[in-house]
């Protein structure tokens, strides 16, 4: 796990970011359960608004515990600092809100997450911020769509559910052509044990934390890491958007985060074998995983990436009733959206965040009745396989 191009390994993960001695001498991060702080005297309150003093002041600026978590994730995203958010769509939106203005544009890669689209295309077009929608993967069409109030450029690696993997490198030569654009990945089906943005000059990383950091689907959060410089911005408007999160929050993500390495490992293991046994299934018509030869981002994540992540897209020889019955004929995983925790966890995008369009607006938006996407847990990879090959006998 100490391969030095992929730094964000388990030992950086248990005591990257970590400041001793901790109060009492405890080896772990205690939870500051407080929503505001006392100054002993007048004498310090001024010195700390004289900006002599750095200390707590407000629950919504900052708190200990929350604090303590950011460290570690610099130390892993590779960045000078992180800000958590109670959220990822807190993160992501108080991210782009600090970079835009009214006459700004943005570009976003299309197969980007749906909440994420929907915040640029409906609620910051309402602010007068414009868009170009870019697809998958296409650098002359990032160069096209770039324009003189480009502020900020949006992606997702991998992607959901097809897995694409952008080519970061050929994506920040285009920007960094522009001094005026940042760049802004969110990594979260990544996590920085598999990719780190920041070491292919990405400016903005983030993160639904509720997924792999977490890693036990009991909590919700996000982040943001980047430069000191932007960071700040990041920071002036999440003191005033107020979607910081809940030290609880913090201390369950910062107990996550230690078993990253381990979690994200057995994950890629995991994902990387059942892609390879779907492939080789009469039942199964495609496979989209990163991991595959037959994967048009292969190339891109072989280069750019330690492992291929811990969730399988697939479809079925059958229709959605029938995929509906294979879903239904899984033992291990349970039904229900999100990723990155313990439990493996399946669904059909077309009954979950698809299910009021028609098959064919489904397949406008490129998806299947048949798709299924599978998150892995930390389940026993024979296992998740047996109760896969049993169910697809049912198909
Ligand atoms: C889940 C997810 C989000 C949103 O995060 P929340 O914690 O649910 O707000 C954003 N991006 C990606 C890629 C996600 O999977």
């Amino acid at each position: 796990m100490s391969n030095s191009k992929f730094p964000a390994n388990s030992t950086l993960a248990v005591h990257g970011g970590e400041h001793w001695p901790k109060p009492h001498n405890a080896i772990t991060t205690p939870i500051s359960a407080t929503a505001t702080y006392s100054f002993r005297d007048t004498a310090e309150l001024v010195s700390f608004m004289e900006g002599d003093i750095a200390r707590e002041e407000y629950g919504r600026y900052g708190n200990p515990t929350v604090s303590a978590l950011e460290a570690k994730l610099a130390a892993l995203e590779g960045t000078e600092r992180a800000l958590a958010f109670a959220s990822g769509m807190a993160a992501i939106t108080t991210a782009i809100f600090a970079l835009v203005k009214s006459g700004s544009h943005v570009v976003l890669f299309r197969d980007c997450y749906r909440r994420t689209r929907q915040f640029v295309t409906q609620t910051l077009d309402r602010f007068g911020v414009t868009h170009t929608l870019v697809d998958s993967g296409d650098m002359a069409g990032l160069a096209q769509a770039i324009r003189p109030e480009t502020r900020l450029v949006i992606s997702e690696a991998p992607t959901n559910p097809y897995l694409h993997v952008l080519d970061l490198d050929a994506m920040v030569a285009v920007t960094k052509q522009h001094r005026s654009v940042k760049t802004l990945i969110d990594a979260t089906f990544a996590t920085p044990v598999n990719l780190r943005p920041s070491d292919h000059g990405v400016d903005l990383i983030v993160h639904s934390a509720t997924k792999y950091f977490g890693g036990h689907n009991d909590v919700l959060g996000g982040t943001v890491a980047g430069n000191t410089a932007l960071i700040s911005l990041v920071q002036e408007a999440r003191d005033v958007l107020g979607g910081i999160m809940d030290p609880h929050a913090a201390y369950l993500i910062i107990r996550g985060l230690k078993t990253l390495g381990l979690r994200v490992a057995q994950q890629n293991r995991s994902a990387l074998a059942i892609a390879h046994a779907l492939e080789a299934h009469p039942k199964v018509r495609a496979v989209h995983y990163p991991g595959l030869a037959s994967h048009g981002s292969h190339a891109n994540a072989s280069r750019q990436m330690r492992g291929f992540g811990g969730v399988v897209s697939f479809e079925i020889a059958s229709d959605l009733a029938g995929t509906g019955r294979f879903i239904d004929a899984l033992t291990i995983p349970r039904i229900g959206p999100s990723l990155g925790g313990v439990e493996s966890l399946v669904e059909q995008p077309a009954l979950m965040s698809f299910y009021n369009l028609t098959t064919e607006q489904r397949e406008a938006v490129g998806i299947k009745d048949s798709l299924v996407r599978y998150a892995v847990g930390i389940e026993e990879t024979d296992d998740l396989l047996v109760d896969l090959m049993r169910a697809l006998e049912s198909v």
